[in-house]
């Protein structure tokens, strides 16, 4: 539903961006179905936002108008806590300020990007390189981030096998960073369908985990396992393929929890990790380096209008791999 929303006055240290793409992350239909608990109604959703500065504050140094910027999943923290003073905002021991949904410092409900404009302190917004077509520059700020950094926290790279599971939207940037990373990377999909996908992004393997040889054939097979999907799996089944010290992080969320048996943690030291989005700093350091190794997700731009119809299509992945709306359809 269209709605006209407000957004703050400008402070000294904000920065007013003109939104041209956002990506519609699975997050928000969870959000707006209310799976993950009470929503503050009404609310705009869309934490992958893609835009130009038109109008900074007084004191703004880090961008300047016409710069091509972007916003992620946090619009602020505390800043003084441990993990805020390690660059780690997205662990903000006072909880991080959502991008929607969240209590900004002035008390209001945050907005997210599904919208014409948003005023955004400008630490908490991210350089856009050129190199990166803009509108698939939008998903990198939430479904790339979020895969780039367990990558490189547990060093994806050249003698290193990592497996995907999932190959959605978060997935299939999972599959590319960690080919970019050097890393030899299989996929592991419920089904064959997006095969020629996968190996075409870079995967040198892929499985279908609907088959119980897939998990005969990989015991005791990988490195690191980055879990992508948001519905319950047999995570035990799964750790079982990791190798010696090998480590199995979930990015996906599902609601219900997930039952882990210590024997499969037992077996060649195995760790089970979760991840959550990634520092600014770090989410810089992931869009330079796409940008670096020509790499972005694959995206469909649709008109605002049809989301409701994306919606139903995520549920369904039915998506290659990542919906984009144009915000100038809003216009
Ligand atoms: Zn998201
Ligand atoms: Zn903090």
């Amino acid at each position: 539903m269209r709605t006209t929303i407000e957004r703050r006055d400008l402070g000294p240290r904000d920065v007013l961006i003109e939104i041209r793409y956002a990506g519609i992350c699975h997050s928000d239909i969870h959000t707006v179905r209310g799976d993950w608990g009470q929503v503050p109604y009404p609310l705009t959703v869309g934490h992958e936002i893609v835009g130009h500065v038109t109008e900074v504050g007084a004191e703004v140094t880090k961008h300047a108008v016409g710069d091509r910027v972007g916003v992620g999943c946090m619009v602020n923290s505390c800043r003084e806590c441990e993990n805020c003073r390690a660059g780690l905002e997205q662990y903000c021991l006072k909880g991080n300020v959502g991008t929607y949904a969240g209590i900004d410092r002035d008390g209001t409900v945050t907005q997210g990007g599904y919208s014409t404009h948003v005023v955004v302190d400008e630490d908490f917004v991210l350089r856009v390189p050129q190199a990166i077509p803009v509108e698939a520059a939008a998903p990198l700020l939430c479904a790339g981030i979020t895969t780039y950094s367990p990558l490189a926290h547990w060093n994806a790279g050249p003698g290193k096998k990592v497996a995907v599971v999932g190959m959605g939207g978060l997935g299939h940037m999972a599959v590319k960073i960690a080919v970019a990373m050097g890393a030899e990377v299989t996929v592991l999909s419920q089904t064959l369908s997006k095969k020629d996908d996968g190996l075409a992004f870079g995967a040198e393997h892929y499985h279908a985990t609907s088959d119980p040889a897939t998990f005969e054939a990989l015991a005791n097979t990988f490195d690191l396992i980055v879990n992508t999907v948001s519905a319950p799996i047999d995570i035990n089944a799964y750790l079982r393929l990791l190798r010696l010290d090998g480590t199995l992080v979930s990015v996906g969320a599902p609601p219900q929890p997930l039952p882990v048996q210590a024997f499969a943690l037992f077996g060649n030291r195995r760790s089970f990790a979760g991840s959550s989005i990634g520092g600014i700093a770090e989410t810089q350091q992931m869009l330079d380096f796409c940008a670096e190794r020509g790499i972005a997700p694959e995206v469909e731009v649709i008109d605002a209008d049809a989301v409701n119809e994306a919606y139903e299509r995520v549920l369904k992945s039915d998506v290659r791999y990542r919906f984009v709306i144009d915000i100038d359809s809003l216009r």
